[in-house]
């Protein structure tokens, strides 16, 4: 699975766009060029950024750095546009995938917490759920509604066009739930932040006590 390949076509699945007419495999996004072009395709600003290499550590030459190898450059690198995606991927190959919180606000939370959270909301309505090295997840909601989930210190809220997060295949980040219907490109409808906020708030509060040291690690 970690080829570039798409395992049952070989080929990127979004190329046979066509006479109006889109096939659809699932989204591969072990695949640098098919997940970049189905976040363009979602409308997001994508820039290439900083990238781990072997051995090596990230390039941003930070020995300690806490986001290895899956941050933005400094000043970010250009904004990926669909018809020069593989150029742009191919002159820094292996560099994380970095979008601007334009289009959504993340909701960085401990990913116990986010699990708890997301088996609420699967009720309400699939949010799309990305995990980082298992750690942390980022929830997206509405642009400019994350503030609402803020209900804890432990939630971080990104928002506007100095926020960020690395998607897949970043180093270490993986969607638990992508931010389209599975195998479309169709957008998952975005909740606010409030509607978020409410259940985080519920399973901080539960998790306060019995369990809140595993929980929050
Ligand atoms: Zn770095």
């Amino acid at each position: 699975m970690l080829s570039g390949l798409h395992p049952q076509t070989g080929n990127d699945p979004c190329l046979s766009d066509h006479m109006g007419v889109r096939l659809m495999g699932p989204i591969n996004t072990y695949s640098p060029t098919a997940a970049a072009r189905a976040y363009v395709q979602l409308g997001w600003s994508v820039t290439v950024g900083h990238r781990l290499r072997p051995r090596a550590g990230c390039t941003c030459g930070n020995t300690n750095c806490p986001a290895l190898g899956a941050h933005p450059l400094v000043p970010p690198g250009p904004r990926l546009v669909e018809d020069s995606i593989e150029e742009a991927l191919q002159e820094a190959p292996g560099g994380s995938l970095i979008a601007a919180t334009i289009p959504f606000d993340a909701v960085l939370v401990p990913y116990p917490i986010a699990m708890a959270v997301m088996l609420r909301l699967d009720r309400i309505s699939p949010v799309p759920c990305l995990v980082t090295h298992g750690a942390t997840a980022a929830l997206l909601v509405l642009p400019v509604t994350g503030r609402y989930a803020a209900v804890h210190p432990n939630v971080e809220v990104r928002t506007g066009p100095d926020g960020w997060i690395a998607l897949p295949p970043s180093n270490g980040a993986r969607w638990d739930t992508p931010p389209w219907v599975e195998s479309t490109h169709i957008p998952h409808e975005l909740l606010n932040g409030q509607d978020v906020g409410r259940h985080l708030r519920e399973v901080f509060k539960m998790s306060t006590g019995a369990n809140t040291k595993g929980a929050l690690q």
